[in-house]
């Protein structure tokens, strides 16, 4: 079983991951999420998580120790643990990472908000045998906060994992999957279901051919172009 944690100030935000096939898959057993408050790791009134930055500038920075003391009491040293911190400067995520981390057993997701995190929480699990830290940013462009980057993350992570999605075939044929000439990644063929014709656009008459040999060639080609249509634009 997977266990997910994540950690973050606005806990309300991470619901959905109670949702659809993840809330089944949770059901069942295969994945396993717990959403902590940060801000249950304070002592004082306010319960603050931020502090102005060093060196100056604008906006506030998270404090390192509640990050710390949050990441203690749900990890131990006798587990393997990857660190997930989301921030727009890390490592563009995507469907290999997504692999990678299907076949852990314990992600904590750490969610920013401000400025980010106080750069020491990294460097100090880093030093820690069990840990291992992914600084992982979801694309270019900055988010108010880490929750939906981190939702991003877990949902095309866990449905990669046995028994998660209803049929597995499902995953054989997807996008950034389906290996083109010179082991290239492509997009997927375009799709089509019932009626045949609708307002008066007919579906590709080899899908209703039946010839299967005719259909494989003609959706690799279309996910040929469609990948080179991209990569153009
Ligand atoms: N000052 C930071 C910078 O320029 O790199 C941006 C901080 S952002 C306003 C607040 C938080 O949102 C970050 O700490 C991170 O957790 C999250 N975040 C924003 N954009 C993200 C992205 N593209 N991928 C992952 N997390 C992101």
């Amino acid at each position: 079983m997977l266990q997910i944690d994540l950690i973050s100030i606005f806990p309300d935000y991470l619901t959905p991951l109670k949702l659809s096939l993840l809330g089944k898959a949770q059901d069942k057993g295969i994945v396993s999420i717990d959403i902590h408050d940060l801000r249950e790791q304070t002592n004082d009134v306010h319960h603050s998580v931020d502090d102005t930055p060093y060196g100056g500038g604008a906006g506030m920075v998270m404090t390192a120790a509640p990050w710390g003391d949050a990441i203690d009491a749900i990890t131990n040293d006798q587990e393997l643990v990857d660190l997930i911190i989301l921030t727009p400067a890390g490592k563009k995520f995507d469907q290999q990472m997504a692999a990678d981390f299907s076949k852990k057993y314990h992600l904590v997701f750490a969610c920013g908000r401000y400025e980010g995190i106080d750069a020491r929480v990294g460097e100090f699990y880093s030093s820690k045998s069990n840990f291992k830290v992914h600084e992982v940013s979801i694309g270019d462009y900055v988010l108010g906060g880490g929750e939906v980057a981190a939702m991003v993350i877990i949902e095309a992570t866990t449905r990669l994992i046995p028994g998660v999605l209803g049929n597995p075939d499902s995953l054989t044929e997807e996008s950034h999957s389906i290996s083109g000439n010179n082991d290239s990644l492509l997009v997927e063929y375009p799709n089509y279901t019932k009626p045949s014709n609708w307002r008066g656009l007919e579906v590709p008459e080899v899908l209703l051919s039946g010839n299967h040999g005719e259909i494989a060639k003609w959706r690799k080609a279309q996910a040929e172009r469609r990948t080179q249509q991209l990569n153009k634009e």
